[in-house]
Order: C-alpha cells, then sequence, then structure tokens
C-alpha cells in the first residue's frame, strides 16, 4: 500500500496565500475525510496536490512513498497513483465518456501496458452496471449536457477503474440526490482495501452517514486545525463550526 504524506504545505494562488500549513498523512487502507467552511482552501489542497499551475507552493512538501509529488509533472502524477475526482467536471466537446475513460486508464499505467480493448469494455459495463449508469452515456461526449449526480457517477467510473492508490474526491456529494449519492458511496466503499488510500473532501456530513472516515479533518483558513474519529463529523452536523473557533480561538 502507498503513503501521501503532506507536510506544511504552503500555496498561493496569484500571489495571496491559501494554504498557510498543512499536515496530512494518508495511507493505503485508509479513509480520510476533509470537512471545512467554504473558502477554506479544501479545493486548493487537492488541485496543489494534482499539480494544477495556478496554484504555487511556496513552502512544504508533499511526498508519495517517499517520492517527492512536487518535482512531478501532472502525467507523471497520475502514473506515480494519484487520481482527482474534481468538484466541477469539465465538458469535453468530441471525445466520447468511453475513449476519455480508456486513456485515462492508460495514463495511470506504464507505457507498453495499456488494457487491451476488450477487457476495458467488459470492465467498463460492470462498473456501469453497478452504478446503475446508462450505457448510452458511454458513447456521449464526456460530460456535455450530463446531470449533476450523472457526472459524479462518471468520475466514479474512473475511479472505479483506474484504481489509483491514493484518490482525491473533491465534493462528489454535491448536488446528488439520496439515490445518487448511494449508488456513489456504493462505488467508493467497493474500492476499499489495503492498497487504496482516499481524501474524501465534503463540506456536509450527509456522505459520511454512508462511508465511514477512518479520520476526519477540519480545515479553516488554510490549515488542519482539528482532526478526530467519525465521532468529529456528527459534532459539525449537529454544532457546525462555530466551537471549533471558539476552542482554538479563531477570528473570522
Ligand atoms: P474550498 O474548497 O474550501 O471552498 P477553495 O480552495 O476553493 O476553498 O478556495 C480557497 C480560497 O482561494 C478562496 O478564498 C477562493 O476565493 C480562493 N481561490 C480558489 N481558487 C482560486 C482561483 N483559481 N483564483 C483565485 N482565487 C482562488
Ligand atoms: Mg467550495
Ligand atoms: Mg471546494
Amino acid at each position: 500500500s502507498s503513503t501521501l504524506e503532506i507536510k506544511d504545505l504552503h500555496v498561493e494562488i496569484e500571489g495571496k496565500e491559501i494554504l498557510k500549513g498543512v499536515n496530512l498523512t494518508i495511507t493505503g487502507g485508509e479513509f480520510h475525510a476533509v470537512m471545512g467552511p467554504n473558502g477554506t482552501g479544501k479545493s486548493t489542497l487537492a488541485s496543489a496536490i494534482m499539480g494544477h499551475p495556478k496554484y504555487e507552493v511556496t513552502k512544504g512538501e508533499i511526498l508519495l512513498d517517499g517520492e517527492d509529488v512536487l518535482e512531478m509533472e501532472v502525467d507523471e502524477r497520475a502514473q506515480a497513483g494519484l487520481f482527482l475526482a474534481m468538484q466541477y467536471p469539465s465538458e469535453i466537446s468530441g471525445v466520447t465518456t468511453s475513449d476519455f475513460l480508456r486513456s485515462s486508464i492508460n495514463a495511470h499505467r506504464e507505457e507498453g501496458d495499456e488494457i487491451p480493448l476488450m477487457k476495458f469494455i467488459k470492465e467498463m459495463d460492470e462498473a456501469m452496471d453497478y452504478l446503475e449508469m446508462d450505457k448510452n452515456m458511454a458513447q456521449r461526449y464526456l460530460n456535455e449536457g450530463f446531470s449533476g449526480g450523472e457526472k459524479k457517477r462518471n468520475e466514479i467510473l474512473q475511479l472505479m477503474m483506474i484504481k489509483p492508490a491514493i484518490g482525491i474526491l473533491d465534493e462528489i456529494d454535491s448536488g446528488l440526490d439520496i439515490d445518487a449519492l448511494k449508488i456513489v458511496s456504493k462505488g467508493i466503499n467497493k474500492l476499499r482495501d489495503e492498497s487504496f488510500g482516499c481524501l474524501i473532501i465534503t463540506h456536509y456530513q450527509r456522505l459520511l452517514d454512508y462511508i465511514t472516515p477512518d479520520k476526519v479533518h477540519v480545515m479553516m483558513n488554510g490549515r488542519v486545525v482539528k482532526s478526530g474519529g467519525p465521532e468529529l463529523a456528527e459534532r459539525l452536523e449537529a454544532e457546525g463550526y462555530e466551537w471549533i473557533k471558539e476552542e482554538l480561538g479563531i477570528e473570522d
């Protein structure tokens, strides 16, 4: 199993410091939830891990099994085993969902080890059945005209087929009705094993009714300010974030 270590990570966007020293370690077999109010840097953390060019790391380290992730290009990060399901998946006109999925799987594999077409089709069919997806979606252009729920299921389809070492799911629950939420959770839970570690970013604790995290982290003002077990998420659901601010003496 793999370990992703984030140490004292500082990130700027257009000269403004957004992450102010994030520390977090995820190992295969573990599900970690990152919660926190809007605008505290959760998506920034996800984008910085994946190497989005707009996010400048000014200090700190990201290590995957001891390897320096910050030295890697975006495609090398994917190949090393990192996968991000984005908060707002993009539409790509002219590229079918199936073609995108196949090239995305191959981008996570070594050159010369591409997934054989028939194996791909069989696995895609099975995963789409599991996620109760309409098979026609595979031949439609990526995310074009997909509902919010369809886009998120499509991200989970990728996750299930890529089976990355570390998956980062940014608000995979946003915009989902309860049935879609259950299906998306079912897909994520199916991946639970020693070879898979998951960072689940969510604003609400609702998703955590279906996916039990091993650890819960609260982010505020660009830092992880509190960590605990699943009971921490329940307390946030019941009481919001104010008590943490008071406890830690954080001013707005
Ligand atoms: P969260 O995901 O926790 O809601 P974000 O990481 O999206 O928070 O945003 C953190 C802060 O960074 C916010 O103040 C937001 O306005 C700012 N920010 C995020 N992305 C960009 C961007 N691409 N350009 C400028 N500012 C950004
Ligand atoms: Mg947000
Ligand atoms: Mg966000």
